[in-house]
């Protein structure tokens, strides 16, 4: 993998700035206690019991446990997708420690483009674009992109679809790729940012076995070559033996 591409090793931006860390020096997700609760008729229905967690850069947590257990509340949690009622969710950028719990949706929405990759069951692609517009326009929703930027963002874009082995497929429509070449853009598309933490929501379920196992292969092995903290939530025991760390979660509450 081209040097180009790593996260890892890179300087903070701000030798100024006062880094706290999130505990060891290579945490990049610290969840804390965290409780989420859904409004339930009359009372709340309980998805995420007080759960805590870390994940290292470069390493892999499995999220297991039955339907219904809460697994996509946590990972929904640690995405800014959705506020806890409690806890604290720290994630540890190059440059900064923050509390996903607690900051506002330009600031969560600004940390899901540069700092939080996300790829769900269904990759979630526009058909019209190409597998390389899909990454590109990543880099175009924040401030309008300099005319460099741009070439950067095309560049990375090329070299991590090559990662994904679809540099061929760059400048296809989406619509025309199979399932699961949609789910290595959707990778691809994840790691555009640059991201500290790659969350995946069931990312091979809706996959046949061979085309689910590559991007498993891929999902792996970018997010520990680039030094990514990958949290992966599945139902697939055999998925998750293959991460470096694994939980179950029943009834929201880690067992
Ligand atoms: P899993 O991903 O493990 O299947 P979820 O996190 O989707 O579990 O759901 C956990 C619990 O929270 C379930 O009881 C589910 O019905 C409930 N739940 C999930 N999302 C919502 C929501 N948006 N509103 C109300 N209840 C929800
Ligand atoms: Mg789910």
């Amino acid at each position: 993998m081209s040097t180009a591409l790593r996260t890892t090793g890179s300087a903070s931006a701000n030798p100024t700035q006062t880094t706290q860390h999130a505990g060891s020096s290579s945490t990049a997700l610290r969840v804390e206690e965290v409780v989420l609760t859904y409004p339930d008729g009359r009372g709340r229905v309980t998805a995420v019991d007080s759960v805590s967690l870390t994940i290292e850069r470069g390493r892999s947590l499995a999220v297991t446990g039955p339907s219904g257990s809460g697994k996509s509340s946590l990972l929904a949690v640690s995405a800014t997708l959705t506020r806890p009622d409690s806890g604290q969710v720290m994630l540890q950028t190059p440059d900064v420690l923050v509390d996903l719990a607690t900051i506002d949706r330009t600031r969560a929405a600004e940390l899901r483009r540069t700092e939080i990759g996300i790829v769900f069951q269904q990759s979630n692609l526009l058909d019209s674009l190409t597998a390389r517009e899909q990454l590109e326009a990543m880099a175009w929703l924040g401030a309008r992109p300099s005319r460099a930027a741009r070439h950067a963002a095309r560049t990375r874009a090329e070299d991590l679809l090559d990662v994904v082995g679809l540099g061929d497929m760059a400048g296809r429509p989406v619509g025309a790729l199979s399932g699961g070449q949609r789910q290595r853009v959707a990778v691809a598309r994840a790691l555009m940012g640059k991201p500290s933490l790659v969350l995946a929501d069931e990312p091979t379920s809706a996959l046949d076995s061979e085309s689910g196992a590559a991007v498993m292969d891929l999902l792996l092995g970018t997010t520990r070559d680039l030094g990514v903290a990958l949290m992966l939530v599945t139902h697939d025991a055999g998925l998750a033996a293959r991460c470096d760390e694994q939980i179950t979660v029943v009834d929201g509450a880690v067992v």
